[in-house]
């Protein structure tokens, strides 16, 4: 469980101080999966950054499981990030490194040894559909290849939390759909919970559970996913909901 509680995100600016993320609540359950959309600038990344510690919060606090992310560092805060991944938009991967290679990475730095790192990196292989590829190097993958990778290496070390930073937005709608149900397999097979950014309605539709709004750093809408649909309160969200209807 993620609990979000009377968290602010404060950059400093031009303009004196810019309210990346401006009071936001919430809780998202085990095993869910929780959409968050909103159009560029909202404060998407800086929230869902927090949640593994990668920018601290001005104010509030965040828990995920039984730790405190935002008032840890150094190894605690690593541990920590071992249980809460991230896949992004340009995939991030290795360039000089081969599949194998680049899933195989962060059980390098884990510190898990020869035969069952090779063992955990076939499972992965399979488990993301990369049967084959093993070898070639990112350059000679598709987008949805390269994304693919990106999940497997997120997965390497078990973690119970994927955050997903517009993890489809470089893709083709057939590829997007392909990625979507693969998140949506790890989520079940699993149990894995899910944070995932989009600036695009059907994503959302077809994987979350529920879905938040933002809007200025604020999170101006929340609910499950067939409500929102059926009945829109803001403004910003029926003009979400009219993209894909
Ligand atoms: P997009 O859809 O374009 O990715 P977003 O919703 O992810 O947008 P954020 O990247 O969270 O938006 O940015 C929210 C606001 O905070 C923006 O005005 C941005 O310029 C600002 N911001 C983000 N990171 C920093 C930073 N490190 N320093 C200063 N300002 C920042
Ligand atoms: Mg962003």
């Amino acid at each position: 469980m993620i609990t979000i509680k009377n968290v602010k995100k404060i950059f400093p600016s031009k303009q004196g101080q810019l309210k990346a993320v401006d009071d936001v609540n919430v809780v998202i359950n085990e095993g869910e999966i929780f959409g968050i959309i909103g159009y560029s600038g909202a404060g998407k990344s800086t929230l869902i950054r927090m949640l593994n510690g990668l920018e601290i919060p001005t104010e509030g606090s965040i828990t995920v499981g039984k730790r405190e992310i935002s008032k840890i560092k150094g190894s605690e805060l690593r541990k920590a990030r071992q249980e809460i991944s991230m896949i992004f938009q340009h995939f991030n991967l290795l360039w000089s490194r081969t599949v194998s290679e680049n899933i195989a990475f962060p059980l390098e730095i884990a510190g898990v040894k020869g035969a069952e790192r090779q063992k955990r990196v076939g499972e992965l292989i399979k488990l993301v559909g990369l049967e084959g590829r093993e070898n070639a190097y990112p350059s000679q993958l598709s987008g949805g290849q390269k994304q693919r990778v990106g999940i497997a290496r997120a997965l390497a070390n078990n973690p119970k939390v994927l955050l997903c930073d517009e993890a489809t937005s470089a893709l083709d709608p057939q590829t997007t759909d392909s990625i979507l149900d693969l998140l949506v397999d790890i989520n079940k097979r699993l149990g894995l919970t899910i944070v995932l950014i989009t600036h695009e309605m059907h994503v959302i539709r077809k994987i979350c559970h529920r879905v938040a709004v933002m809007e200025g750093g604020r999170m101006v809408e929340l609910g499950a996913v067939l409500d929102v649909f059926k009945n829109p309160q803001q403004p910003i969200t029926k003009r979400f909901v009219q993209q894909v209807t």
